[in-house]
Order: C-alpha cells, then structure tokens, then sequence
C-alpha cells in the first residue's frame, strides 16, 4: 500500500512498508534517530553525497522508497563505519546502507547510475586477488561502462596512468595475497545471504575490543 506525502519536493507516493522492511533486514533501530546529525557531521564521504546520512534515514522512516533506492548515497559510501561509531542511538547505519544496496538490486532500480557496476567490478576485484589492482580495474570497469567510447576522458586517464606508472604508484600485472582462500569463503558465505550477519558479529566485536 501507497500513501501520498507532501515533501519537500512535492507530492510524493511513499510506502510505510519500506521501512518495516528495511528495519527487519538490518536489525537497525531507525525509530531511535533524533536527527542529532552526528552521524552526517563525521562522514567522511558526506560531501559526495545527494543525501546526507540522517536525510536518508528520515527518508526511509517516512517510506519514500522510490527517492531512497534512486539516491547515489547508497552507492558511495564507503562502509567506514563511522557514523555507527558516532551514533548516540546505536544506529547501524552501515546495515542500513548494506540492506538498500541489496534492495536496490532486487529491484533492478541500479539504471540510473554506474556506480552499481563500478561497485561489482571492485568487488570482483577483490574476490579474484583479495585486494585492488588498479589497473585491471580501470580497464574492466572502463570497457563494461562505455567509457572507452570517450576518447577525450579516455587520453585524460592515460596520460594520468602514465604519470603514476612514472612515480610507481601503478603495478603492471596484479597479485593475489596469501589468505585469497579466506576471501573467496567470506564472498561465498556472503552468497549464501549470511552477510548481514556476519558484519553484525564483526561490528560488535569492534565494538567490545
Ligand atoms: S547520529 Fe544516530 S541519532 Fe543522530 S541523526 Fe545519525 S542516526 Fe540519527
Ligand atoms: S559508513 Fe557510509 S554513511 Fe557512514 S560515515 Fe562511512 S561513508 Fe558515511
């Protein structure tokens, strides 16, 4: 069911069930937020963002589904865990972010941006080799998005490949790290739709240390 709300933006359709849903994925207590801020205020990402941590929670509490799930805050935070550490409520924004991500998904509502493929291609990455190899990621992501068919954007990044090759800032060919097993099982877990559970565990035992 759809209710319309008056927003700032105007009239919009909004579903009291998406945050219900959202709740129950993340096991965040989004009902204890009082927009206090300090959770946007430490991000270090925020300036990026077309909705800072707090707006996005508001906007899920109040259902509008349709904004969240198109916003490029989900995609580009970085998962710093920052704003959970600041939190005064014990808010895990992180599980939160994590939950949109896989909703967004779901949904097949990732059409609007490139940061979805930006993000598989990363991910990819690190499930190959267990850490980045700029290179290969460059050249995958640039041919999987079209950016190859820019050629003036295209000479931009080479002639910066050029100057990081000159200061060893790229390596030629990637390296795999010696716990690659260790990786492959936690994307394998992650698969098999243990990961919110799993970075639960991890948070809290950041937490206790
Ligand atoms: S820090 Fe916590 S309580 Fe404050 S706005 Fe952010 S999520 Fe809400
Ligand atoms: S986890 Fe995301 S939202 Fe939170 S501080 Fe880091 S980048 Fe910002």
């Amino acid at each position: 069911m759809t209710v319309r709300l008056t927003t700032s933006q105007g009239s919009e359709s909004a579903d009291p069930s998406f945050a219900e849903e959202v709740m129950g994925r993340s096991h965040a207590k989004l009902e204890r937020c009082y927009q206090c801020q300090a959770c946007s205020s430490g991000c270090p990402v925020a300036f990026a963002f077309d909705y800072a941590p707090h707006r996005l929670l508001r906007m899920v509490q109040f259902g509008l589904k349709d904004r969240v799930l198109d916003s490029q805050t989900v995609w580009l935070c970085a998962s710093c865990e920052t704003c959970a550490t600041r939190c005064p409520n014990d808010i895990g924004i992180v599980h939160v972010m994590d939950t949109l991500r896989d909703i967004a998904i779901r949904e097949e509502r990732t059409a609007q941006t490139k940061l979805p493929l930006f993000h598989n291609t990363f991910l990819g990455e690190i499930r190959r080799h267990g850490r980045i190899h700029e290179l290969t990621l460059i050249i995958q992501y640039t041919f999987a998005s079209g950016e190859i068919f820019h050629v003036r954007k295209l000479l931009k990044d080479a002639l910066l490949g050029a100057r990081m090759f000159a200061k060893d800032k790229l390596v030629p060919l990637p390296k795999k790290i010696k716990g690659i097993g260790i990786v492959k099982s936690i994307f394998r877990q992650t698969e098999r739709g243990n990961c919110s559970h799993e970075r639960r565990n991890y948070s809290q035992e950041r937490k206790n240390d």
